[in-house]
This record gives C-alpha cells, sequence and structure tokens, in this order.
C-alpha cells in the first residue's frame, strides 16, 4: 500500500496533518500513520479534571495556528468538516 503514495508521514500531530493537508491539497496521495489509537498528536481533548469539563492537555495556543499561513489555505475546508474556533474579544 505504501508504494502507492507520493509520500508519507509518521506522525498525526499538528505538523503531520498540516503538511498532509497541504500535500493532498497540492494533488499528492499521502499516507499518514500514527501509532496512537488517537490522531492528533498534542492536540488532545479530555475529561481530566471532573466530568463534563474537557481540557486541552497541550495545546492552548491555537491563536498561533490561526495567525499562521496554514491555517488560511485550509480554513475553508477544516469548516466543511466541523471546525469553528470559539475567539474571546477579552485578551486571556
Ligand atoms: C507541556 C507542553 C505544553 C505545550 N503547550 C503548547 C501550547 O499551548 N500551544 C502550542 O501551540 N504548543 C504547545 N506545545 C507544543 C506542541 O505540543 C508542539 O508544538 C506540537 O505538538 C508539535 O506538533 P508535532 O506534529 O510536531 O508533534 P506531536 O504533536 O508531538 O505529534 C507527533 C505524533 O507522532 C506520533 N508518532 C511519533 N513517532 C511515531 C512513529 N514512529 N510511528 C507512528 N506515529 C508516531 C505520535 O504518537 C504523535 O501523535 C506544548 C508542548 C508541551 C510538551
Amino acid at each position: 500500500m505504501a508504494e502507492q503514495s507520493d509520500l508519507i508521514i509518521i506522525g498525526s500531530g499538528i505538523n503531520g496533518l498540516v503538511a498532509g493537508a497541504l500535500c493532498a491539497r497540492a494533488g499528492k496521495k499521502v499516507q499518514l500513520f500514527e501509532r496512537n489509537p488517537q490522531l492528533g498528536g498534542a492536540i488532545k481533548t479530555e475529561e481530566a479534571t471532573l466530568p463534563g469539563f474537557t481540557h486541552e492537555l497541550l495545546s492552548s495556543w491555537h491563536p498561533l495556528f490561526l495567525g499562521g499561513p496554514a491555517y488560511g489555505q485550509l480554513k475553508d475546508e477544516l469548516e466543511k468538516r466541523g471546525l469553528h474556533y470559539k475567539n474571546t474579544s477579552a485578551p486571556a
């Protein structure tokens, strides 16, 4: 299966996912391998304290992604697939 790809990405953290998405948009056949059962690497939401309260365990600084060039290219397709950032007008 791997030989049918133009490129293989090891790891589904934000860097692997963004690289894979941009290369796929450029017409490349991409295969991405992740060793964990959940995609996303450090982008991980869990009920780490109380039931019903979810926390971003290692990725709280999403404004850097929002202001970066990859988000500009992928925004429309990410939104079609359900990603919607909710920002506050007050600085945190
Ligand atoms: C405590 C802490 C707090 C942080 N807070 C923030 C923050 O608030 N905001 C922020 O932007 N960044 C934060 N970071 C940094 C952030 O985690 C990294 O910048 C980001 O995760 C890097 O993305 P990545 O895709 O390179 O790697 P990762 O997110 O680490 O993903 C790598 C993926 O590759 C997989 N993998 C590795 N080896 C293999 C293999 N051989 N085969 C298959 N799969 C493999 C792993 O399982 C993992 O899913 C924090 C980091 C730490 C440790």
